[in-house]
């Protein structure tokens, strides 16, 4: 239960971790212990405190914390590695607005999100493109209203969750405007890292929307299914939506089939559901994270042993100029 005394999301998300040396202290674990740390920090860490809570102390190999510390390797690029792997620049159909699949376009609602995970995709995006100006807004809707092959809106980021209720629903209610669209869905990652940020108001506007709302969350551990985000799932389930998790298989987090399996059962018994396993797409700097497509189609199969069909995550990977995310194996 809410109380008056509890800070609200945003006291939260001010208060998240920004220092390596602050995040260190509060696990016990000794700076020299963890990965030498870049030199400088274009995409500096930020952690909220709830987040690092389900750490294990002390284990500077924990799985949470391997996908959040900056490590000095992320200023290598190997030669692989592209600044825009997936191809998001040459797809825009408006600033901020990427197209790629049919009946579906995904609109880059912030730059922002409450957490910097390492191994992002996005984390080189030209970010003063998206939505965060009305006018960016406004042609972003145009061209929505303007294709009505157009059935479904993808808010992502950034996190379009970081955005306050009044701007999230003046979004809602524009795409509502447009009669062709009947789906609105949801890409954040704050059911998980910061699950006080599902209030009632913001699951009034869900459930009140005209539209079926997906949400599509994205953990990659089961340590980061707690009760909280278990009560954010089933709030967000309350207002009506469907809750999907998307993870992307990273070494060192989840290259296990037990991580995987056990990922799978606790987004089940939080009221989610797997959708995808994707590939790391192979963003500079990313190398530490990288799985063999051999390994991650073993554990796939070996999850399909295991669990029932639908606890099974697809395993995907997106590549540039495909007409839909292309299955590995
Ligand atoms: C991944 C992605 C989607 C969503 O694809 P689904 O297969 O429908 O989940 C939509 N638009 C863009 C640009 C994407 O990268
Ligand atoms: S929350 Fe999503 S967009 Fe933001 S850094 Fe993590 S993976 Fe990237």
């Amino acid at each position: 239960m809410d109380t008056a005394s509890e800070p609200t999301w945003q006291e939260q998300l001010r208060d998240a971790f920004r220092e390596p040396s602050e995040l260190a202290a509060f696990l016990n674990t000794p700076l020299d212990r963890l990965p030498p740390l870049p030199r400088s920090g274009s995409f500096p860490l930020l952690v909220p405190r709830g987040f690092a809570n389900r750490m294990r102390k002390g284990d500077p190999l924990d799985p949470l914390l391997r996908q959040v510390w900056p490590d000095a390797s992320e200023s290598v690029a190997a030669p692989e590695e592209r600044s825009d792997p997936v191809g998001d620049l040459s797809s825009r159909k408006a600033p901020g607005l990427l197209q790629k699949y049919a009946s579906r376009a995904l609109v880059v609602a912030t730059g922002a999100c409450a957490v910097h995970c390492r191994y992002c995709f996005r984390q080189n995006f030209p970010y003063d493109e998206s939505a965060t100006s009305p006018s960016r807004w406004a042609a972003q809707l145009d061209a929505f209203r303007a294709d009505a092959s157009l059935r479904e809106a993808v808010l992502s980021g950034g996190d379009p969750l970081v955005l306050p209720d009044s701007a999230f629903a003046a979004r809602v209610a524009d795409l509502e405007s447009v009669a062709h669209l009947s789906t609105l869905r949801i890409h954040s990652r704050l059911p998980v890292v910061l699950p006080s940020r599902i209030t009632s108001d913001l699951c009034r506007i869900l459930s009140t929307s005209r539209l079926r709302v997906v949400v599509v969350a994205h953990a990659n551990h089961p340590s980061e299914i707690d009760s909280s985000v278990a009560s954010a799932i089933a709030r967000l389930r309350g207002a009506g939506a469907v809750v999907l998790n998307q993870s992307v298989l990273l070494a060192g987090v989840n290259d296990s089939a037990d991580a995987l399996e056990n990922l799978s059962l606790a987004l089940w018994d939080a009221g989610s559901m797997p959708y995808y396993l994707h590939a790391l797409d192979r963003v500079e700097g990313s190398s530490r994270f990288r799985v063999a497509d051999t390994d991650g189609i073993r554990l796939v199969e070996e999850l399909r042993r295991r669990l029932p069909g639908y606890l099974v995550p697809r395993f995907v990977r997106e590549i540039e100029g495909e007409p839909s995310k292309t299955p590995v194996g």
